[in-house]
């Protein structure tokens, strides 16, 4: 059968499935990234895996988020990250050297290879023709174990690209097309897969900012060939013998195709507080711009920073704005240098930030209240910038810097400046150096840990008999929000179960959490659709950590629930609703496990001898992994 590119590569790493979209397949992973943020925690569930050094053909750990070292925190997550690093033979790049999607690109990612990072950004490696998707910190950890990663087979949507960029149209202004035609959600359960003539014309880091954007589709992944212009590109990083070339087969049949004549674009902006309100920037023309922001790992290459540098030459931004610019990579800022463009831009008046993500997160260089800010990134939610009231516009690096040279946005028509095709230069200076590359055995590396972090505690196995008192009785539509809820302060401890545990359920009934300790072990009783919201994997592992072994509910979230069984409680649903008038706080249920099986209904009862029927529709690989307590003692076992 003849297959497009995205099937190509799964094929090539299928370990297990039918490739038939909408089924689950498990495919191996070859490489594995993770920044800071999400880092710690994943690297915690890799130590309680308990395997002396990572599977993986390569592993990252970039440290970009949470740079601002204001407190014992960040540098105490930053020494962890190293020390794990070398212990369990994974690359560390430490705080200051890059992006983490931009550093990849640059120096490690592969045509035809599997990635999977802890960052929802991890895509922008198919640039290069990386297959490569956002993953959990656990689905991270496990595949550094070795253990494939299973999605749900994509569609695949044929982004057929047609003639070339012109005039200010830029690699941006293709993405935010797409958003505006798509949508934020167009994406979910597709792979977007860029063909055409228009292709061969887009350069490497061209590429990766089309395929960055491809998660604000919510798409699985999106992927270009890789061709001469990848071989240039690895050529220059000095990595030429990575190159292989990737295509899909001739009269390879998609689930959607979707024209673009690059020739038609012109300049776009999504509009405040979504990336998909899509605008052609003319109709912003007049628009006040208090702040311009340029990097992110959307839009901080070398060919980004040298158009805005073309732009400015010579120049002074408008006095009422303020210019910020974070270069994606060292490599970048030196290449910067070495050309003469970085004066270029400091003398415009732009002010140099560190090479990590810093403003795209908030972490500095907020705008003024109610400010509007033009920004070369890929996201512009409400707050996130760091004011709540801040108005993000998401523009190419030519828009923001027009928009910082006068004040406001104004119609391309009018803008005089001549503006070259972004090229590759004609070197580019290694910063391998820079990187912590792993000792050959790093068994007698010591981890090095802060008060902020702390080894996840072994999960007990599921014994035949549980004896359990309802902790807590919710009502329905519980989110995870409730479970465990979110803000800085409470997500400041997410490297700490004992510490961010005293906060579950704390805006529901703030005594929970003395009750559960009380007890020792017991039950959540839940109405209809409980866990849903946010996918985040603290509202089942923080329980367990209190002792919850059983949530007994009407129904649950999809998600929720599957985390529940990841972290080995026990998901199971009351036969007959009437069931859940019937229990209040406080009362004891016993449940006999020894009938737990798929399909199988258990008994249990109250310390009144009333007996309860509870179902379930657990697989039998997720009944071993509960009994096993959890994925974690799950995969170890497997292992041995
Ligand atoms: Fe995420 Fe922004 Fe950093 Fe990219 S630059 S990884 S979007 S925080």
């Amino acid at each position: 059968m003849n297959q497009n590119l995205t099937q190509k590569i799964i094929a090539a790493h299928l370990v297990e499935g039918d490739m038939q979209p909408g089924n689950e397949v498990a495919i191996k992973i070859d490489q594995t990234l993770t920044q800071d943020a999400t880092g710690t925690m994943a690297y915690l569930q890799w130590e309680a895996i308990g395997l002396p050094r990572v599977k993986t053909e390569l592993s990252v750990s970039y440290v970009d988020h949470n740079t601002l070292q204001m407190g014992f925190r960040n540098p105490d997550d930053h020494r962890y990250l190293r020390s794990v690093a070398a212990r369990y033979g994974i690359v560390f790049s430490p705080p200051g050297t890059g992006i983490c999607h931009q550093l990849h690109l640059e120096n490690f990612a592969i045509p035809g290879k599997t990635l999977i990072g802890s960052d929802s950004h991890t895509p922008t490696a198919g640039g290069i023709g990386s297959l490569s998707m956002g993953a959990g910190g656990l689905s991270v950890a496990l595949a550094m174990a070795g253990e494939p990663y299973t999605i749900t087979m994509p569609k695949v949507f044929k982004i057929r690209l047609e003639g070339q960029l012109t005039g200010f149209a830029s690699a941006k202004d293709v993405i935010l097309h797409l958003l505006g035609i798509l949508t934020v959600k167009g994406g979910v359960g597709a792979v977007m897969e860029y063909h055409g003539p228009g292709v061969a014309t887009l350069s490497v880091p061209e590429r990766a900012t089309i395929t960055n954007m491809g998660a604000e589709l919510g798409a699985t992944a999106s992927i270009f060939p890789s061709d001469e212009q990848t071989r240039a590109f690895l050529a220059l990083m000095g990595r030429e013998n990575d190159f292989t070339p990737l295509a899909a087969d001739e009269g390879a049949t998609y689930d959607r195709e979707i024209v673009i004549d690059l020739s038609t674009l012109a300049p776009l902006a999504a509009q405040p507080h979504m990336p998909d309100r899509v605008v052609p920037v003319a109709e912003l023309d007049g628009l006040n711009v208090d702040q311009v922001a340029i990097g992110s790992c959307t839009n901080s290459s070398y060919s980004d920073l040298q158009s805005v540098a073309q732009i400015l030459k010579d120049e002074h931004i408008a006095p009422s704005t303020d210019l910020l610019l974070s270069p994606g990579s060292k490599q970048v800022l030196k290449m910067l240098m070495s050309e003469g463009l970085l004066d270029l831009i400091l003398d415009a008046g732009g002010r140099l930030m560190e090479c990590s993500c810093g403003p795209c997160i908030g972490m500095g260089g907020s705008p003024s209240s109610g400010g509007v800010s033009a920004r070369t990134f890929n996201r512009n939610f409400e707050g996130r910038s760091g004011t709540q009231d801040g108005q993000v516009y998401l523009v190419s690096p030519i828009t923001a810097a027009f928009c910082a040279l006068n004040g406001k946005f104004t119609d391309p028509a009018t803008w005089t400046k001549a503006v070259s095709k972004p090229s590759l230069p004609a070197t580019a200076p290694s910063i391998r150096h820079l990187f912590a590359f792993p000792p050959e055995d790093g068994s007698e590396v010591e981890i090095l840990r802060g008060p902020n972090i702390v080894p996840l505690s072994p999960f007990d196995r599921l014994p035949d008999v549980l004896e359990l008192p309802v902790l807590i009785k919710v009502a329905d539509n519980i989110t995870t929000d409730h479970i465990m809820p979110a803000g800085a302060a409470i997500t400041a401890l997410r490297s700490n179960i004992p510490a961010i545990s005293r906060h579950v359920f704390e805006r529901v009934d703030k005594d929970f959490v003395t009750r559960a300790e009380a007890a020792g072990q017991g039950l959540i009783l839940g109405g209809e659709n409980y866990g849903q919201g946010s996918s985040r994997e603290h509202a089942a592992l923080a329980p367990r950590h209190l002792g919850v072994r059983v949530v007994l509910t009407k129904s649950f979230a999809r998600i929720h629930k599957a985390n529940l069984i990841n972290f080995g409680i026990l998901p199971l649903m009351l036969a007959n609703e009437a069931d859940y008038d019937s229990l209040a706080q406080g009362d004891v249920l016993r449940i006999e496990l020894g009938a737990l099986a798929p399909g199988a209904t258990l008994l249990a009862s109250t310390s009144e001898g009333r007996q309860l029927t509870l179902t379930h529709d657990l697989t039998g690989n997720e009944i071993a992994i509960i009994k096993a307590g959890g994925l974690l003692n799950y995969v170890n076992d497997r292992q041995k």
